[in-house]
């Protein structure tokens, strides 16, 4: 594919704040947006000339959508991969086998082990009487995951001893149990992968999470990541040149005392990287707008040693007044109308 001149339009399957950020970034370059999503209230397409508000399941609305983009990307990875085949291929970027991998924790897992990666000892589970001999297999303190729709630590049981696995209903789509690591600190690897294959990597920021929502991510990581980044690097490329991937892609980790242990990945832009907006010379958000697009790629050094993101959860007060009086803080708000509990709602860069 030639590059896609700015004024053509690029769908986005999707419509949360990922969404928005793209669409922003994509506006800077010359580009329209359309948003295809099924919730009626879309933060992104707030941003974006065009709004599909229908289901996922619905193929003509898809179909008729698709005729008005030029490119196809995702902002959300469980969107259904079965309704994409009626589309034309060649312009989803990334192309639908990542969601495919993405959406399954124990291929993903798999897919990764191929690729020379190393996660938490895990086992599926596709019935409720194989849930004990997993747990005795790999051991407690242990971690029950669905494969499939867990995000922000949703469809997960913390397993501490045995009897915690008693009575659990094991869902028709199947779970994994894996062992529950200790790690000195978690951190991703956010890469960017275009047509021709040449990819690039932002710094990688050490990630807090509170009861399994990212809440904070900070550079400098400290030095356990460096000395893990290379291996971590290096099984990222491999999984995105195996599935031939086009756009920003991440993949978590836990660094541990016996190397980098992934953890799962997500064929998007991602929270952890909401820094680079203002902390690095190109955002994940226009890099992954220039791949799709088949621009040349902008480079992704950091703009400052010490760099912090923290994200505004649910109810969370905030202090507008004081952020913007910060001369280093930059506050993005997604413009949610809502706020529940553990909903993102915004974030809040400082760099420097
Ligand atoms: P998100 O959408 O926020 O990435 P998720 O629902 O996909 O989350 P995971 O990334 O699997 O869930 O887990 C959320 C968090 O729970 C992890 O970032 C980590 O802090 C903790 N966690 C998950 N798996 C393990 C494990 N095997 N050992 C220790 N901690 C874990
Ligand atoms: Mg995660």
């Amino acid at each position: 594919m030639s590059a896609l001149p700015p004024g053509s339009t690029i769908g986005i399957l999707g419509g949360g704040q990922l969404g928005r950020m793209l669409a922003m970034s994509a506006a800077q370059l010359g580009y329209r947006c359309h948003i295809f999503a099924p919730e009626r209230d879309s933060v992104a397409a707030e941003v974006c000339a065009s709004f599909t508000n229908a289901g996922w399941h619905d193929s003509e609305a898809l179909i008729d959508f698709a005729r008005d983009c030029d490119v196809i990307t995702y902002e959300f990875e469980n969107v259904p991969v079965g309704p994409l085949e009626k589309l034309p291929q060649e312009r989803l970027a990334p192309g639908p086998r990542a969601l495919e991998v993405a959406q399954d924790r124990v291929r993903e897992k798999r897919f990764v082990q191929d690729a020379g990666g190393t996660p938490a000892d895990f086992v599926a589970i596709d019935h409720d009487s194989e849930l004990a001999d997993a747990v005795l297999r790999i051991g407690v303190p242990g971690i029950l995951k669905t494969r499939r729709d867990g995000y922000d630590g949703k469809g997960q049981w913390a397993i501490n001893e045995r009897a915690d696995a008693q009575g659990i209903r094991i869902p028709e789509s199947g779970c994994v149990y894996e062992a529950r690591l200790n790690f000195e600190c978690e951190f991703s690897v956010i890469l960017v992968r275009g047509r021709d294959g040449e990819v690039r990597f932002w710094d990688s920021t050490r990630n807090r999470h509170d009861d399994g929502i990212l809440a904070h991510s900070e550079l400098p990581a400290p030095a356990i990541v460096h000395t893990q980044l290379e291996r971590a690097r290096g099984m990222a490329r491999k999984v995105a040149d195996a599935l031939g991937y086009v756009g920003v892609l991440t993949l978590e980790f836990f660094a541990t005392a016996n190397g980098p242990i992934f953890n799962e990945m997500a064929p998007r832009v991602h929270n952890s990287g909401h820094w680079t907006i203002e902390g690095a010379r190109t955002s994940q958000f226009e890099n992954h707008i220039r791949a799709i697009c088949g621009l040349p790629l902008g480079a992704t050094d950091s703009l400052a040693k010490t760099i912090v993101m923290d994200n505004l959860i649910g109810k969370q007060a905030l202090d507008l007044a004081g952020h913007l009086a910060d001369p280093r803080a930059h506050v993005h708000l997604y413009g949610k109308s809502e706020a529940r509990a553990g909903r993102k709602m915004g974030h809040i860069t400082r760099v420097g």
